[in-house]
């Protein structure tokens, strides 16, 4: 049992029961108990879905705007339409590049977004033992 007591608000762990000693918020939990485990896989899963839509957010604009800039700012960017593929009607095209540059960006984004609060918590002979 090296530090069973866990801190929900900040995520630190400490060898006593009571107020938290890293940030005093609150007291912390027994990671022994199950339901408490489950209380921080939940609460990292809430900040992983929060960085996941803020990333995918960013990445739809880092999509939008890069090709927009292409559009306006790239001197001959409509000539390879056509040239160096063919165009697709209503501008397809344009809207497929947007997406994929933006899921990319997204994905990026996520991994330097996640802040995980108990990046401890899939290791769990570190917690129980
Ligand atoms: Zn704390």
């Amino acid at each position: 049992m090296a530090k069973p007591w866990v801190c929900i608000d900040c995520g630190a762990r400490q060898a006593d029961k009571g107020a938290c000693a890293a940030c005093g918020k609150g007291d912390t939990l027994d990671t022994r108990d199950e339901k408490v485990r489950e209380l921080m896989y939940d609460v990292d899963l809430r900040l992983r879905q929060k960085a996941e839509t803020r990333a995918r957010m960013i990445g739809v604009a880092i999509g939008m705007g890069t090709i927009g800039a292409c559009m306006v700012l790239v001197p001959g960017y409509w000539k390879l339409r056509g040239r160096l593929y063919p165009g697709l009607p209503g501008l397809i095209d344009q809207w497929f590049f947007m997406a994929v540059i933006g899921f990319f960006a997204s994905k990026l984004l996520e991994r330097v977004l996640l802040m995980q609060r108990f990046p401890y918590l899939n290791e769990q002979q570190q917690i129980v033992d």
